[in-house]
C-alpha cells in the first residue's frame, strides 16, 4: 500500500538509479491505485509510466455524462485538460518545478479520443508519466516519496474529484461536444457538406498558435446559404449551409480564403470551447489534396488525370519514388477516394497548377494527345455526379471553374458573398468560353491489396518510432506525414505508428484491401480501445485516435509499401 511504497522510496535514496526498478507494481492510496507500468532506465531516458486507477464512485461524475462513448470522450479530455493544468498550478504554488517531473499527454484546440484518461462502467484511469528524481545518477528517494505522497495527491483531488472541477465548465464542453456531433450527423440527412455558424471565428492567432486570432472579423454566412438548427443543448444556431456539389472560393489576395478552407480542413474534429471553430462542422471524411512533389507511390490508377505518358509508362498502376507535383496530386486523390472520402478540399496555394487548369489558350496550341494531364476541371463534375463526391476549391487565379462549380463564393476582406450568378454569366459570354472536354466518366478507382513483403521486417528493422508529429521511422526507412495537413496531434502520429505495428501483426493477409484492413483495425478498436493495439501492458503510451484517412496516407507515404491491384494485377 501507499505506506510500503512511501518506505521503499525512502530506502532507495542514495542508491542507484537502476534500483528504482524495484518500485514497479501497484499501491493503495486512500482515493486511488497507483500502478507504476515501466520504469525509465537512467533520469535522462524518456520518464516512466505510471497509470491512477479511481473508482467512478470515488470521481463523482454523474452517471448521466458518461453513458455513450461520445460523453467519455469528451470527459476524458476536459480531466486531461485539468490534470495538466492542476500539475502547473501546483508547480507555482509550491515554486517547484513539478512541471518538469510528472508529465501528461497535452491537449491541443481539437477533441480527441485518447489513452490518457479513459473511462470505463467502473473505474477511471489516468495514465502520465514521471521522472524519477535523480542527482547525477544516484536516487533522490526523498524528493520521490514527497512528490508520490504530498504532490501527486493533490493533483489528484483537484482534477479528478468531481466536487473540485469546474462543473458548469465541464458541462458546456460536453454540450458543446454533443451538439457538434449532432450538426456533424444532421450534414449528411440534409445533403450538405459543411456547417460555419455566424460569429464563428476562424483566423488563428499565428503559423505556430493555433488559438484564436483577437480581433477578428467574425463569419457571417451569405443570406442565401443560410440555415438553422436547432441543438440538443436547446440553443438554436444559424450560419452557412453548404451543399453537396461543387463550391469555389473566390477572391482577391490576402481575403481569407484559405484561412475558411482551413477552418473547414479541420471541421472533421470536435472542437473545444472558446476555439472560435467549434461550430464549423465538416464531413468527418473530408480530404484535403495538395500538392506532394517527391512523396513515394505505390501502383496507384492515376489514369483517370493523367495518361500517356512520355516512355509510355503505364498510369492504370503508377509508381514512382519521386511524384511530380501534378502526379503526387493525382494519386493524392485517387487515395483519398480509396479511402472513402465523400469531400475533396483543394486550396490553390498548395496545389499544381497543370493538374488544377489548363486555360483556351494553352488547349490550342498543345494538342490533347501531346499533353498526359486532364485538369481537374474536366474531372471534377464527373466526381460528383458518377461517384458523389464533392469538391470545396480555392481558384483565385483563373475562371475556369465557373464553368463548372454549382455555387460560387467570394471572400471580400473576410466577409463571404454569393457570386454565383456573376460568374456564370462571364462563363457563358462568348470571349471568355474555354473549349469544352469534358468527359463524362470519372474513371476507374484503385482497390489495392497490400503484400505481407512490404511489412515483412524482422528486429530492429520492424521497430516504429516517431520524431514529432511528421515523422515515423520504421526501421531505418522514414515515413514522411508532413503533407497531411488533417493530422493535428503528435499522439495521432504515435497512434498510427501502433497501427501499423498492429496492421503487420495481424491484419495484413493478402486478401484484404488497404481500406479493409484499416476497417477492419479500427472495428477492433471500436471494441476494445485503442489500449488493445499497444504491445505495452498497462500504460499504453500516448496515444490519440487518428481518422482511417490519415492512416491510410501514412501507409501509402511508406516507400516500403508493396500491393498488387484487385483486378489489374
Ligand atoms: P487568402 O488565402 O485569401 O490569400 P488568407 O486566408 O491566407 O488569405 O488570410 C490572409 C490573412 O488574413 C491571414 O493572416 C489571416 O490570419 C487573416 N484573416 C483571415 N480571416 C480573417 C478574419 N476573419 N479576420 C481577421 N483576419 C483574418
Ligand atoms: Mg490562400
Amino acid at each position: 500500500n501507499a505506506t510500503t511504497f512511501d518506505q521503499m522510496l525512502n530506502s532507495l535514496d542514495g542508491q542507484k538509479y537502476g534500483a528504482y526498478k524495484r518500485i514497479k507494481g501497484r499501491y493503495q492510496f486512500e482515493n486511488y491505485q497507483l500502478s507504476v507500468d515501466h520504469i525509465q532506465v537512467d533520469p535522462y531516458a524518456p520518464p516512466s509510466k505510471m497509470r491512477i486507477i479511481m473508482d467512478r464512485k470515488t470521481a463523482g461524475i454523474p452517471h448521466k455524462w458518461l453513458d455513450t462513448q461520445d460523453k467519455r470522450i469528451a470527459v476524458a479530455d476536459f480531466l486531461t485538460r485539468t490534470f495538466e493544468k492542476a500539475i502547473q498550478a501546483i508547480s507555482k504554488k509550491t515554486k517547484s518545478e513539478i512541471n518538469r517531473m510528472i508529465f501528461i499527454d497535452h491537449c491541443g484546440q481539437e477533441i480527441l479520443q485518447r489513452t490518457s484518461v479513459v473511462i470505463n462502467d467502473n473505474e477511471l484511469e489516468v495514465r502520465f508519466e514521471v521522472g524519477l528524481p535523480a542527482a547525477g545518477r544516484k536516487i533522490k528517494g526523498r524528493t520521490a516519496s514527497y512528490l508520490f505522497k504530498k504532490i501527486l495527491p493533490e493533483i489528484v483531488e483537484q482534477s479528478l474529484l468531481y466536487q473540485n472541477l469546474d462543473q458548469e465548465v465541464l458541462k458546456k464542453q460536453l454540450t458543446l461536444m454533443l451538439d457538434q456531433s449532432f450538426i456533424r450527423a444532421e450534414l449528411a440527412k440534409r445533403n450538405l457538406v459543411a456547417f460555419v455558424a455566424n460569429g464563428s471565428i476562424l483566423p488563428r492567432q499565428s503559423g505556430v498558435s493555433d488559438k484564436p486570432l483577437k480581433k477578428a472579423i467574425p463569419f457571417e454566412s451569405p443570406a442565401n446559404f443560410e440555415i438553422q438548427f436547432t441543438l440538443p443543448s436547446g440553443r438554436t444556431v444559424t450560419g452557412m449551409g453548404l451543399p453537396a456539389g461543387i463550391t469555389l472560393i473566390v477572391g482577391g489576395g490576402f481575403h481569407g480564403k484559405s484561412t475558411l478552407l482551413q477552418a473547414l480542413e479541420r471541421g472533421v474534429y470536435h472542437h473545444i470551447p472558446e476555439d472560435g471553430r467549434e461550430l464549423v462542422v465538416t464531413r468527418p471524411d473530408a480530404a484535403k489534396i495538395r500538392a506532394e512533389d517527391g512523396r513515394n507511390i505505390e501502383k496507384v490508377n492515376i489514369s483517370s488525370f493523367i495518361n500517356h505518358l512520355p516512355g509510355g509508362k503505364d498510369t492504370r498502376t503508377f509508381s514512382t519514388e519521386d511524384a511530380s507535383g501534378s502526379t503526387s496530386q493525382a494519386a493524392n486523390v485517387m487515395e483519398a477516394l480509396e479511402a472513402k472520402s465523400s469531400l475533396l478540399l483543394i486550396d490553390e496555394d498548395t496545389s499544381a497548377t497543370n493538374f488544377m487548369i489548363r486555360d483556351g489558350r494553352m488547349q490550342k496550341l498543345i494538342a490533347p494527345d501531346k499533353e498526359p494531364i486532364t485538369p481537374f476541371t474536366n474531372k471534377i463534375r464527373p466526381l460528383y455526379e458518377t461517384l458523389g463526391v464533392s469538391t470545396i476549391l480555392i481558384v483565385g487565379g483563373s475562371g475556369d471553374y465557373f464553368d463548372v462549380a454549382d455555387q460560387v463564393l467570394m471572400m471580400d476582406e473576410y466577409r463571404l458573398k454569393d457570386v454565383t450568378e456573376a460568374a456564370k454569366t462571364i462563363a457563358n459570354s462568348e470571349g471568355y468560353r474555354r473549349e469544352k472536354v469534358s468527359s463524362e466518366q470519372f474513371g476507374d478507382l484503385p482497390a489495392r491489396i497490400p503484400l505481407k513483403k512490404s511489412f515483412d521486417k524482422s528486429g530492429k528493422e520492424g521497430r516504429l518510432k516517431v520524431k514529432g508529429k511528421n515523422t515515423i521511422l520504421y526501421g531505418r526507412e522514414p515515413i514522411d506525414i508532413s503533407g497531411l495537413e488533417q493530422l493535428v496531434d503528435n499522439s495521432q502520429t504515435n497512434c498510427i505508428a501502433e497501427m501499423i505495428g498492429f496492421l503487420q501483426k495481424q491484419i495484413i493477409d493478402e486478401k484484404v484491401t488497404l481500406l479493409q484492413a484499416v476497417d477492419k483495425l479500427y472495428a477492433y478498436i471500436e471494441k476494445k480501445g485503442i489500449d488493445a493495439i499497444s504491445p505495452y501492458s498497462g500504460h499504453p503510451g500516448n496515444l490519440a485516435l487518428p481518422r482511417k484517412q490519415e492512416l491510410c496516407a501514412a501507409i501509402n507515404r511508406y516507400r516500403g509499401l508493396k500491393v498488387k491491384n484487385e483486378t489489374m494485377d
